[in-house]
């Protein structure tokens, strides 16, 4: 037989029945190939006698030896014991499953090699349910000449039937083949994953010979798995880079800057726009003055000024007789932009309109007609936006704000919902007419590098790397929980010179529940220390009103004191608080600290971050809040949180856990991203027949491909 193993069913296999059949196709193993991709999970040692003498407890050892005795033991449960010796020493061999011609079989002087994991049992050493072969038959089986590899568990397959399996696919690669996507000329030098092809790859990882290094296998770090593991982080990022082309591939309408409105909206705000919000704004000008849909990512510390960056996209959207949507992941957000939108572009003559979860009714109704009708131009809201009843008039920008609390799906989604709804109201147009709105994704937090390379492919960048002039940095000071009167003191003092502070409560368990009533026993107990101040209390068990209305009354100096939980993470934005104090700060990741402080330092006068720990504190927690301490760069602060955390933490488990990577860990393999990056868009380049096979082997059908 010859041609490609992913074109042979598992059913040619010998001892592949009907219902193996079935079970193999359960677990997604309907060719060859797949086989030959389904990799152990680890490797044990049978090539080596152990001198029974010389066995270790807990380790896996084959021994050599004959039946001394052979009796059946009654205890609480009935076993048969066998002893074995061999020149060094003896064993007992147990079985607490046996039969009475199996019984009759170990009679004493048949001689076995044994195989099992060693355990103290009542008799000494014993090894229980040992696999065992006889050796005095007139041809016994040869030892194994390479180490033994344990297939991952599967329900009704046993290990040696798998081994048996991946033995006969193993076989037929001398006549068939696997397709080697990665051709040669893409060489990353010497020693690099790619130096492995991945035929011999695979036949290591089946089959590694005696002497292959264990513990680099146990690790993930042998060069078979790198290799391995390089082509499916290729295989992700194409499937990125192929969702972009996708989108690409459709119009977009071109939005050209118009200058008059620009300086109509430049001129009515309070500030100058930075050097970098200027090179951010031009960037994504130019991007959206073209009929290929942008799909760019703004990145930028807390504060840097992304929204402002955001609003002069959407005028000129908006000049060009398009809609903008801006979508928040949470209704504090969404109102605080509402307000921000409205102030800047109300003068500009265009009518906002509001859409969230809490707008209901008659005033929802509303909404969705001015929405609908396109007599509304922007539109703010949260992921409410994006339900099946919103329908656009025009869309031809939108952004997605404070990207890191959806995931990679979630805006994958987003995206596709764009197109439904436009599909749905340009019915019975041709594909290439349909327009593809324009898409902004501005991150919370800064995400390091080598991350956003991997699980952004599919976007251009932008960083705003410079923060508005005249903030004074927070200085953020760590401090015993112990001090706690103390703080209270110094709160009392600053809220008396006019200054305004949060109070965060934090809880280890993401319970709304049990969070809001530590946020309300602190404000009860601040409120009796501090009875001169107005406290207010914010926390995500308040309806959306009553939370809107207090951060209302705290922005307009009502409140000196908010006490609140982690609902204030994002967004919030109120200049004249200069004061927060974060209640069990090493509880919390670093991320979510950056994020926290960043509700201060907003105004002009210097602000203060004040950690409080309780102990005991871990080597981590102390190790977050030194670098709190010592730093207000998010950059920085991210690439310290990768190295404590790692990226499933970093990105949120939602988008690591989207990749649903096989082999490759983007901890552990890290320094292969940048090589990964720069593959892919050689092969989409100039091996385009490569990418659709690399994405099916590496992602299947999965959902995220499926999507595209
Ligand atoms: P983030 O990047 O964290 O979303 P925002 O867009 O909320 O930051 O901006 C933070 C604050 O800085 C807002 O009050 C905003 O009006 C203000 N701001 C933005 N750009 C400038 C600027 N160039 N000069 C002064 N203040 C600015
Ligand atoms: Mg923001």
């Amino acid at each position: 037989m010859s041609g490609f193993l992913h074109q042979i069913s598992v059913d040619t296999l010998r001892g592949v029945g009907p219902q193996l059949a079935t079970k193999l196709k359960k677990l997604g193993l309907y060719n060859l190939q797949d086989l030959l991709f389904h990799l152990p999970l680890r490797y044990i040692d049978r090539t080596q006698i152990t001198p029974i003498g010389g066995i270790q407890p807990m380790t896996e050892v084959v021994i050599e030896g004959e039946v001394r005795a052979s009796d059946v033991v009654f205890g609480r449960r009935r076993s048969l014991m066998c002893r074995v010796q061999d020149h060094s020493g003896v064993i007992s061999l147990r079985f607490f499953h046996f039969n009475r011609a199996q019984q009759e079989r170990l009679k004493p002087g048949t001689r076995l090699r044994c195989f099992g994991e060693v355990r103290r049992g009542k008799s000494g050493l014993e090894l229980y349910h040992p696999e065992y072969q006889y050796l005095d038959t007139p041809n016994p089986a040869e030892l194994e000449e390479t180490l033994t590899p344990i297939y991952p568990a599967t329900e009704g397959i046993s290990q040696t039937r798998m081994r048996d399996l991946c033995g006969q696919a193993l076989a037929q690669l001398s006549q068939s083949t696997i397709a080697e996507l990665l051709p040669a000329e893409l060489s990353w030098g010497e020693n690099s994953p790619l130096s492995f092809s991945l035929v011999e790859a695979l036949r290591l990882l089946h089959n590694p010979p005696p002497g292959t290094a264990l513990h680099l296998l146990a690790e993930g770090q042998h060069p078979a798995q790198q290799r391995l593991a390089a082509e499916e982080l290729v295989a992700h990022n194409l499937s990125l880079l192929k969702l972009r082309q996708k989108v690409q591939q459709q119009l977009a309408p071109t939005l050209l800057e118009d200058k008059t409105a620009k300086h109509k909206f430049l001129s009515q705000l309070a500030f100058e726009l930075t050097a970098a919000q200027q090179r951010v704004g031009a960037e994504i000008s130019a991007d959206i003055s073209t009929a290929i849909p942008m799909l760019r990512l703004v990145q930028g510390d807390v504060g840097s000024g992304k929204t402002v960056v955001a609003a002069l996209a959407a005028v000129q959207a908006i000049a060009n007789g398009k809609q903008a949507a801006l979508m928040a992941p949470t209704e504090i957000l969404a109102d605080q932009h509402r307000i921000n939108f409205e102030q800047w572009l109300r003068p500009l003559g265009i009518r906002v309109a509001f859409l969230t979860g809490k707008v209901k009714g008659k005033a929802r109704e509303m909404q969705l007609q001015a929405i609908a009708d396109g007599s509304a131009q922007m539109i703010v809201g949260t992921h409410a936006l994006f339900q099946d009843s919103v329908e656009f008039s025009d869309l031809g920008l939108s952004i997605i704000d404070e990207q890191h609390r959806f995931g990679v799906h979630q805006r994958l989604a987003l995206r596709n919902k764009g197109f439904a709804s436009e599909d749905t109201v340009l019915n019975g147009l041709a594909p290439h007419q349909l327009q593809a709105p324009h898409q902004l994704i501005m991150t919370a937090t800064p995400i390091p590098r080598t991350l956003a390379m991997s699980a952004y492919a599919d976007l251009d960048c932008s960083v705003i790397d410079e923060l508005p002039p005249g903030r004074t940095p927070v200085e953020t000071l760590v401090l015993s929980n112990l001090r706690r009167n103390d703080i209270i003191e110094r709160l009392k003092v600053a809220c008396a010179k006019g200054r305004q502070a949060y109070w965060v409560c934090t809880l280890i368990e993401e319970s709304d529940v049990l969070e809001a009533q530590a946020a309300e026993v602190t404000a009860s107990e601040l409120q009796l220390m501090l009875p001169e101040l107005s406290i207010g209390l914010i926390h995500g068990r308040l309806k959306p009103r009553e939370k809107l209305e207090m951060m209302e009354a705290f922005k307009s100096g009502e409140v000196n004191l908010l006490v609140a939980t982690t609902v204030i993470e994002v967004g919030v934005d109120v200049p004249n608080a200069s004061l927060m104090i974060i209640d069990n700060a090493e509880r919390l990741g670093l991320s979510q600290l950056h994020q926290l402080r960043g509700r201060v330092g907003r105004g002009s006068q210097s602000s203060h971050c004040l950690l409080l720990y309780s102990m005991p504190i871990s080597a981590n927690g102390s190790a977050r809040l030194k670098i709190m301490h010592e730093t207000n760069d998010g950059f920085k602060i991210a690439e310290k949180d990768l190295e404590l955390r790692g990226p499933g933490e970093v990105l949120g488990t939602r988008q690591t856990g989207d990749m649903q990577l096989h082999i490759a860990d983007l901890q552990r393999d890290a320094h292969l991203l940048p090589q990964i990056k720069s593959t892919a868009e050689t092969l989409l380049l100039n091996h385009p027949n490569n990418v659709d096979l690399l994405i099916m082997r590496w992602l299947g059908h999965s959902e995220q491909y499926a999507q595209a």
